[in-house]
């Protein structure tokens, strides 16, 4: 009888190891959000329930000081995580925190650079190779120079001026630019985003590894008149960066078309799983927007 029991016991402890093995865990990772000029309350969540909606992800939450407060005790333990989504916009942080986040990219770390996010910083130097290119806070001609899409490749223009500007919330295109890249992958080559604001000339040191999309920024909605990097990845030593500028977020998380975005949100969730482990192994959803339909998930997950 014990014998019996014994394998009984050996079976299930066996059983069991496997589910675990078969298992996918959560990938852990962390927003960053506390300061913004945008509002940081509602997009923070936002954020959370995208990425966790899918099952892949395991976010926690670190919120910074307030504005004006003191930041030396605003710390962030990076050694936890695979992923770290940027959704602040504020002061600076500490000389330790900036050295333990930079550690955490070079070393291998996967970041998700969040619209405003890339407003922030215009100082700290790494910080702006990181994310290649960035929009107001002071930037201008010694941030680097403005680029733009043409005649099939990324140009550089040194003029002067500052860096980072927008015209009107509208819907627009979005246009492939890198269709065999792993967040790229099945999606359409057009495809049309909820109304938003469509960053243009943004400036910085560039360093742009894959861009992947672009889309008009037409002057009769104030824009630039040139196609316009809104999405791409870099390298940061070892580390993978995923920036979307997309994604202004609005009054409440009901009232939130930009991050309502069906195309919005399959990007973000595309990008956060290949700066975390290099790969993209999620489908590409039923829902996603065609170029001539906006298509909204007013719960943060697919609608079919
Ligand atoms: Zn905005």
């Amino acid at each position: 009888m014990k014998t019996i029991r014994y394998f009984l016991l050996m079976g299930a402890l066996l059983l069991s190891a496997v589910s675990c093995i078969n298992a996918r865990k959560p990938i852990r990772g962390v927003i960053i959000t506390g300061q913004n000029n945008h509002n940081w309350p509602v997009s923070h969540q936002a954020l959370k329930m995208t990425l966790e909606s899918s099952g892949l992800f395991s976010l926690d939450i670190a919120v910074s000081p307030k504005q004006g407060a003191d930041m030396k005790d605003f710390a962030v333990d990076f050694s936890k995580y695979k992923l770290v989504v940027l959704d602040y916009n504020g002061d600076n942080w500490s000389a330790d925190m900036n050295a333990a986040f930079m550690d955490f990219v070079r070393g291998g770390g996967g970041v998700v650079v969040y619209h405003a996010a890339d407003n922030a910083f215009t100082d700290w130097r790494e910080y702006n190779e990181m994310i290649a290119l960035g929009g107001w806070g002071g930037r201008n001609e010694a941030s680097g120079p403005y680029f733009y899409w043409k005649d099939g490749a990324l140009q550089a223009d040194n003029s002067p001026g500052n860096g980072g500007s927008h015209g009107n919330r509208h819907e627009f295109v979005l246009n492939c630019r890198a269709d065999s890249h792993p967040i790229t992958k099945g999606l359409p080559a057009r495809w049309k985003h909820a109304s938003d604001e469509l960053y243009d000339r943004m400036r910085g040191p560039g360093g742009i590894k894959d861009l992947l999309y672009t889309a008009y920024s037409s002057p009769e909605q104030r824009g630039s008149g040139r196609e316009e990097p809104l999405i791409f990845t870099l390298k940061h030593g070892k580390g993978r960066v995923f920036h979307i500028m997309l994604g202004h977020c609005g009054e409440s998380l009901t009232d939130n078309p930009a991050m309502q975005c069906a195309g919005f949100q399959t990007l973000l969730l595309r990008g956060a799983e290949w700066c975390a482990t290099g790969k993209v192994k999620q489908p590409v959803p039923k829902d996603f927007p065609t170029e001539d339909k906006v298509s909204l998930r007013p719960n943060y997950r697919p609608t079919r």
